[in-house]
Parts: C-alpha cells; structure tokens; sequence
C-alpha cells in the first residue's frame, strides 16, 4: 500500500496542495499552496500535514514511519529552488517554522523565524547581504525565539539582557544598537541559554529545525491555544500543520519592511484597502505591538511601485477567495512577498457591511452572504453604546484607535488573573495594560472591554477583542501603566475605579457612564441579511414541514411588540404566571391560594379574569394574527404566598381575617421539593377552575380581537405533563371553556391545544400524548433539570468543576445535551408524529436562542425555536445557518461549483451578445476566456470555502439509535447570547 503523504512543497509556480486542503494543510499551508498556485510572490517552502500532529500525539509524541526521510527529500527541493544551503557557512538558507490549523487560532500556538543561522553561518550572511547588523540582529532573533519556545528560557530573561545592553549603550530603541553590540549580545542570550538549559545553543541546522518542529506540534496543546479553542467551541480538528518556509526579510535595511493588511477595513467593513506597516522591521513587531506601525497609506509616498504591486495583488486575493483577505507582506529590498492570506476576523459591523456589499458586487450569492455573518457577529451588533445624554456631559480622558466596536464600562484590573479572579467575585472588569499577549487570553475573556497604551490595529489585543467582539481601544494617548495603576492624561487611576470605553470611537471616559442598546431594525445592511435569512428559512422544506420558524417567549404585550419588530414568526411561550405577580392581580390570585373552597376560589379568580383577558388582547393585537402559544398556570402555588410581614397583614385584610388565622393556610401550601411538587396540570388535576379562568379569558380576548378585526391564532399549553391521562383529562375542560365562550359572544373560536415536554416520562410516552396533543414544545429548561437530576438553581456550584475536568462539554443548560435531553427530543418528535402526522414541535426552553442547538432542533425536524425578545434576530441568521447547513434536511448549502458554472455560464451568455455588436469579435475572445477564468476561481472558491472535514463531526451530536438524526454539519458559531445566564432559576 502506499504510504500516506506528509508532506507538502509548495514554490517555483507550483504547490502539492490547494486551497480545497486546509483539513491536511491547515488554513495557512492551504492558502500558501494556492497563492503559489495562482503566481502570487510567495516564498517556496513545505507543509507538513495535520495528520503528523495527530499521530505524533496518538503516538505519544512520535512521528509517523519514513518523516524524516520525507523532510529530508523536501528540504533539497527547497535548497534547489532557493539556490542556498540551510545552516551554509557562505550563504546560507534559512527558514521560519509556522504552525497552522485548519481553523485560524491566531497567536496562539508556537513561531521561530531565522532558522539555520549560527555561528558560522551568520557570518556567511553579514558577508552577502553586506549588512552585518542585520545578520546579527537575525541571530539573536532566532536565540531568543528559539531559547524561549524549544529550550524553555523565560522570555523576560531575553528581554532584560536586551534592557540591560540598551541602558549600558545609552539607547532607547532595538534598531539603536549596532553590529557590534548584538554581537555581543547573540553572545550574552548563548550564555543565558547554557545557563539556563545547561545545554549549548544548537548549531547543526537540522538539530534546530526538528526542535522547532517539536515545539510547534507541542504548541498545538499549550494551555492558550486549549483556551482559545475551548472558548471558540472549536473541536475535532486534527492538529496543527507545520509550516516550513524560506525567509524574507523585512528589516534588511530602509528598503525592507513589513506589515498585515485587509483587502476591505475590518472595523466598518467599507472598501477601501487597510492596513499597517513598519520599515526596516520584522513581522513580530507589528504584531506584537512593540512599534506603533504606520498607515499603508504613507507606503504610497515612499514606495508606489510595491503600493500598487500590493493593491494589485489584494485584488487578485480577495476576488479569488471572494472573501476579505487578511494579508502579511514582507518587502525585502524593494521587492514584495506574500507570506500569508487568510479570510480575514472582523467585527460584527464589517461582517454584515462585507456581505451585503459583496452580494452587489456579484462576488458572492446571497446564501454565502448569511453563512458570513455569524450570530456572534449580529451579536456584537447588539451591543451596549454609551447613552447619548451622558456622553455629551462626560470628559473624553484620552483617545485611542477603535479596535473593537461596543462601550464597556468597568472596574480597572491590571492583569489577566486579577481579570479572571475579579468577574469570580461578579465583578465587571475592565482590563488595562500596556499590552496583551497571548498568555492574556482568559482575562481578556472575561473584561467588559479591553484598552491598551500601546499598539495598533492588528496587534494582540486588537485582533483577539475583535474576535470575541470586546470592546477595545488600542494605544491609547497618554495613557501609562504601571503595576497597579494608570495615569490617562496626568490623572490617576488605581485597581477597582470605574472606566468606560467606546471602542467604536476609540473614547476612554472617567467613571461609569450609562449604557444603551443599538437599533438594528433601522440598519440596511442587517435588514437585508436577515431579510435573505428569512426567506432561506421560509423556503426550507422537510417532509411534511415547511419552513423553520422562530418565535419568541414573551409574556407581556410590550415584550411581544419588541419581539414582533425584530421578527417574530409568532410566540412560542407566553408563562402566564408573570401575569398573575402584577400587584392589582398579586391579591386576588394570593386570596384563591388560600381559599378553602371552590366557590372562594372562583370567586378570586373572577377578578383577575378581565385583567387577563385584557393582558391576552394586547399580545394577540401585537402579534397580528402569528400563533401565540399561552401556557397555562406552571409554578407551585407556594410561590405566590406572602413572605413579608405587611404582605401577610394586607391579605389578611383583604380576606377579613386575622393574621393568625391565615398562617396556618400558607404554612399548609410549603412544599420540601417543590419543583417535583404541586406545581403544572397538577394544579389543574386538583384546582381545575384556575386553568378554566385562564381559558376563558384567552376566548374572550380572542373573541374581542375577532370582533375589531385583529386575527389572531391562539395555542394553549398545558404544562409539566408526565402521562396522556392528564392531557385527557384537562383537554376536554379547556374546549368545553372556549365552546362556552364561542357560544357567548357568537364568534367562532378554535384553538390548538397542546403541551410541553418537560419531563423525561413525557418524552417516552410522547406517542400516547400526542393522541390528545394538537402540538408538542420542549421546556428543555426543565427537561435538562430532570433528565440530568441537576437542579437548574444549584448547578452553578459544580458545573463549574464539571467543564475544567471536561465530564462535560458544555453548560447544559446553555446548549443542549444532544446525546441525552436531545435524544429525548428528536425521540417525542418523531414518536409524536407516528401518531399524529401533523404536529407541530418547537422548543420555548432557554435554549431556543442558542445557534447550536438551533442547528440541532432543525436536524430533529422542529419546527420552530422560541427565545427571547432580544435573541430573535440572532435565532433567525442561526435558524438560515442551519437551513444551508443540512442540506439534506431539505435546506442547501450553496453549490459553489454549481454557483460558478452559473457564473461562467452568465459570462458566456455575455460574451455572445458581445459577439452581436460591432465590436464584438474580439470581445467575444476576452469575455469567453474571462468566463473561463471566473468559472475557475469560483471552483477555486469552492474549494477554499468548503468546511474542514475535521470540523464537521460534532462529538456531541453523533447520531444515536433513537434520535435518528444527522449529525451537525459545521462548528459552532460563537454566540454572544450565551453570555447571558440561563433562565435557570425558578420561577423568574
Ligand atoms: C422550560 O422548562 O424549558 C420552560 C420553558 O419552562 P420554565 O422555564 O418556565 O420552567
Ligand atoms: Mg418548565
């Protein structure tokens, strides 16, 4: 059989791999691949694939059979090409070692550059490139990075020796010292190394290139890039490619330089190109935020022939990817490289922008566009801004660059830990310092917002707040740091004094302004996103069910309005208890819990029953005729009782009885466990005059609305149902009511009357249910509680202990347990329609707002999600995101091959009415072989977009037996809605 290939060369023209490889090669392995490909300036190198990482750690930390010989071989090819030896005392060859997944981790996993040099080479290479401080700058480059990630020497250990050279030569800046000082100090970083290593410094070339390949595949499990997987849901990904290229060097001279663009702005998202650099400098010191970078606009006045070469080349990327590129360039002696093309992070603002725009410009079909915008990116579309009163009055302290949108006000911290230590305590945090790296990770994850004194757009903090739609402020003028304090513009701050920033204007405010939402509903760009969303969900088909709805939980006409402008296809939970705690309704529902007859009881309840009624008019008026779902009565009596002496005394005195006397009637309704207590259609079973006035007020409000001419479609729920006898008995109660009612006013009134899931015994004899169910929704709240016995008020103390040790994944009651609760649900779902074909499901538990389980629900055959208000619009982009996802759900993922054979289809149709004008014959030539080439790029697109196999089996989400459903196609889109805390406590 022949052996598996590991490694990849790419260079000359010509690569082993493409686009369509970021699973085997990773995203940067692809992309460099590619861009060879298409004869872009790329330096030549190889990739060594991600199954090495995943067999070098299936292996315990072993290469597979025959690497070696296989690095080996590569590594002349790259010698050939380069026309240079690595580790060549005269000219020698050397390299950067890079890692690489298949989806971006940026920052987080291990680099060496300048690999190859040592103490004979390096003088090779002051001899050929004339430039002795530039060889001796690389070589003390490479033992720091070096003697830092492979040989373990604490990076401060460098910086001090750096520190100590610059003090004694009276210099402030690196580029200050010349040959002969890094000389000196590529002596002192050897001594440190053998210090602290107790081994030499490596100089045989190829020692140097296996540690750094150590070191990269071990990067892949260091504790940042676990974290940032874990906080980016990215799982089932193989392992980290290694990348091996030749090196360019941007700090050569005052010719050189480096820097990262985008080939649109990742902030706003507009068109124009974007991006930083700095001259005579290599790629760390952009990133790293050590020298504050210049516009790319000023390389236009220095250097316009590679301005323009670049410009060119982004345009070539980005309509290749037909994505915005984030890009690293290096320019060594005039001459330009492409080191590295990605689809570029951006904001939430630029994702929608980019998508709309790149829809009118024909580079992507509209199905693309969605799939662009995630609901983490929406999300950060609903972030707070300062309220405009306050800011107005408010003092600007200081000013720095916008690097990540949304105002943030909290207390000031100095490090990641305290960060993290702090938000322990509840806390809202915000983090100062004079940069981030990425060891900050986890307290960065945990800030309201982020603000730095230094560093520009694309630096460590910019980058990684962007990413998790933090608010951010990079180099912040006047601003400096220090252990435990601040001083912004000559005013001092210390740790625990409030902070707001807007990291859309790049404005630090003193103290603690207001915040406020945005109104996404007057955005054109977002309209139409969710516009498109809509109409992908609408038009998905499976079986029987059309469309995938979202609907909303809302319990008051105000909330329902809300809902209905962001969206709305109708509500899904509406918890009538809320209604009852209204103080005029508080009394009289408190006066029925404690009556001691039926006729006490109904006589209570026949005060509240306008005031219900009149609650029910204004939800049907709000949602236009889309279907409310109504539940009746859920939460144990006891929740109702008065607990505070005054609440006591004035129900006493409501009743005409003395306080003494009512004590015992409230002590009576105390439950030990009352979750598992009196509490659902057990109240019903005992009290059934309460869901009766609750029915009857829903008719007669329903009525009403008939009568004014409001449409309307009411569904009621019967809540907590263990056994088909219950719905059995209370159904006929409920349409006895409305047939009551419809008698009484003469209107003609049909309702569905169905139920929740909510237990795991509902779930199993969902087929006898459903016999008396017109539909099914899943409180997944409470199906998480008793599916897993944890209590949903209590399990903060050891969930917490559950996801460090990994005993789960995930926060049950966040996403759903696809393998438990959601077994249950597609189970009762599809139980559920072997009896009754046409029953409607939905799920109305917190978890309805959640992309992940949105995904899950459509796979189950759901036919809507409710959630909350504020997550509709999110829950509409995941709810199309899983229409595209499944395809074979009846949704589709755009066929981008077929997308550009359509394209050069169009072109070809083109080409020949160009062919009809008079100056169409060589027209027709140019626009058939442009067709040509657009029908390539776009298969090349295909390629480039097609989700990383790796990703695409969600451990989670295997298909089980009697869940009977597909898999999860993609992984999941960060949702800033799960931020917020579940609506776990009972009762709300
Ligand atoms: C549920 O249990 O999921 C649900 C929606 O009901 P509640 O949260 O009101 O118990
Ligand atoms: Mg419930």
């Amino acid at each position: 059989m022949a052996k598996e290939k590991n490694v990849y060369f790419f260079g000359d023209g010509k690569a082993e791999g493409d686009a369509g490889m970021r699973d085997v090669l990773g995203g940067k392995g692809a992309n460099l691949a590619e861009m060879t490909n298409i004869g872009i300036p790329v330096p030549p190198g190889f990739t060594i694939s991600t199954n090495v990482c995943a067999e070098y750690y299936a292996k315990g930390k072993k290469y597979p059979a025959g690497l070696e010989k296989e690095i080996l071989t590569v590594l002349k090819k790259l010698e050939t090409v380069m026309k240079k030896k690595l580790g060549d005392p005269v000219d020698p060859l050397l390299v950067s070692v890079r890692s690489g997944s298949a989806v971006s981790m940026p920052g987080m996993m291990d680099t060496i550059l300048n690999l190859g040099i040592n103490d004979k080479s390096v003088k090779g290479l002051a001899q050929k490139s004339q430039n002795p401080r530039f060889a001796w700058d690389a070589y003390r480059r490479f033992i720091q990075m070096y003697g830092d990630v492979v040989m373990l020497v604490p990076h401060e250990k460098f910086e001090s020796c750096l520190a100590n050279l610059k003090k004694s030569r009276k210099v402030s800046e690196d580029n200050d010292l010349n040959a002969a000082d890094l000389e000196f100090l590529v002596n002192e970083y050897k001594k440190l190394v053998k210090a602290h290593s107790k081994k030499d410094f490596p100089q045989d070339p190829l020692e140097q290139l296996w540690g750094s390949i150590n070191a990269v595949l071990d990067s892949w499990m260091n504790e940042r890039a676990i974290k940032y997987r874990q906080l980016n849901d990215i799982r089932n990904v193989l392992g980290t490619a290694v990348n091996v290229q030749s090196m360019v060097y941007g700090n050569y001279g005052n010719d050189s330089g480096t820097g990262v663009c985008f080939s649109r702005d990742p902030s706003t998202g507009e068109n124009i190109f974007y991006g930083e650099y700095l001259m005579n400098a290599q790629g760390e010191d952009v990133v790293a935020g050590i020298r504050t970078p210049q516009k790319l606009s000023g390389l236009v006045k220095t250097n316009k022939k590679v301005y323009e070469q670049l410009v060119g080349i982004k345009n070539k990327l980005e309509n290749h990817f037909r994505d915005m590129q984030d890009m690293e360039f290096t320019i060594e002696k005039g001459i330009l490289y492409i080191l590295q093309t990605r689809n570029g992070k951006r904001t939430g603002t630029a994702a929608v922008k980019i998508a709309v725009d790149m829809v009118n410009e024909k580079l992507i079909d509209k199905e693309t566009a969605v799939l662009r915008v995630s609901p983490a990116h929406l999300d950060q579309l609903l972030h707070p801004m300062i309220d405009l009163n306050a800011q107005r009055s408010a003092r600007v302290l200081s000013k720095g660059l916008n690097a990540s949108p949304g105002a943030a006000c909290g207390r000031i911290v100095f490090t990641a830990k305290d960060a993290e230590d702090w938000h322990k305590r509840n806390e809202k945090v915000l983090l100062v310092r004079k940069d981030t790296s990425p060891e900050d990770i986890g307290g960065m994850a945990v800030s309201e917002g982020i603000l730095t004194s230094t560093g520009g757009m694309t630096s460590h903090a910019a980058v990684v707040a962007r990413g998790m739609g933090t608010p951010c402020i990079c180099g912040a003028k006047g601003v400096t740091v220090d252990a435990k304090h601040v001083s912004i513009e000559g005013k001092s701050f210390k740790e625990g004094d409030w902070l707001t920033i807007d990291g859309s204007s790049g404005e630090v405010y003193e103290g603690k302004l207001p915040l406020i939402s945005r109104d996404i509903s007057k955005d054109k760009d977002v309209t139409a996103v969710l516009k498109w969303s809509d109409d992908i969900r609408n038009r998905a088909v499976r079986g029987k069910i059309k469309g995938f709805q979202v609907r909303t939980n809302a319990d008051q006409p105000s909330d329902a309005k809300r809902a209905f402008d962001f969206g709305a296809d109708g509500i899904g939970l509406c918890r009538t208890e809320h209604m009852f705690f209204e103080k005029e309704k508080l009394i009289h529902f408190r006066a029925m819990i404690v009556s001691d007859t039926k006729e006490e009881r109904k006589n209570a309840l026949a005060k509240i029953l306008p005031l219900q009624q009149n609650d029910f008019f204004g939800i049907f008026k709000a949602m236009e005729g889309r279907p409310v779902t109504i539940r009746l009565l859920d939460p144990p009596l006891h929740e109702f009782v008065p607990r505070d002496k005054k609440e006591i005394e004035e129900l006493a005195k409501y009743l005409g009885i003395k306080v003494k006397d009512l004590m015992p009637k409230i002590e009576k309704l105390a439950e030990t466990n009352p979750m598992l207590g009196h509490r659902g259609c057990r109240l019903a079973v005992t009290h059934p005059e309460i869901y009766d006035i609750q029915v009857e007020a829903i008719s007669l409000a329903a009525a009403e609305c008939i009568r004014n001419g409001i449409p309307v479609d009411p569904e009621i729920m019967i809540p907590i149902v263990v056994t088909a006898r219950e719905l059995k008995l209370l159904r006929p109660n409920a349409e006895k009511i409305i047939k009551m009612v419809s008698e009484k006013t003469k209107i003609p009134l049909k309702f569905k009357i169905g139920t929740m899931i909510e237990v795991p015994r509902a779930a199993i004899r969902s087929g006898h249910i459903a016999k008396y169910a017109d539909f099914f929704s899943f409180g997944t709240n409470d199906l998480t509680q008793t599916t897993f016995a944890f209590s949903r008020d209590d399990s903060a103390s050891f969930l917490v202990s559950y996801l460090d040790q990994k005993v789960l994944d995930v926060d049950p009651f966040k996403s759903i347990d696809e393998e438990g609760v959601g077994f249950l649900v597609a189970y009762a779902t599809r139980e559920g329609r072997a009896v009754n074909p046409d029953l409607k499901v939905g799920i109305c538990g917190e978890h309805g707002g959640d992309p992940v389980t949105i995904d899950f629900c459509y796979r189950a055959g759901l036919s809507y999600v409710s959630c909350s208000p504020f997550r509709v619009p999110l829950a509409r982009l995941a709810g199309a995101h899983a229409v595209l996802r499944n395809p074979g759900e009846g949704g589709g993922k755009p066929d981008v091959k077929k997308t550009a054979k359509k394209v050069a289809k169009k072109a070809a149709k083109k080409a020949a009415a160009a062919k009809k004008t008079p100056a169409g014959t060589k027209g027709k030539k140019t626009a058939k072989s442009k067709a040509a080439k657009s029908a390539k790029a776009k298969a090349a697109k295909g390629k480039a977009e097609k989700p990383a196999k790796a990703v695409k089996v969600h451990e989670r989400t295997k298909p089980k037996a009697a869940g009977k459903i597909k898999p999860r196609a993609e992984k999941k889109a960060k949702s800033g809605g799960n931020k917020k805390k579940s609506a776990g406590s009972k009762k709300k």
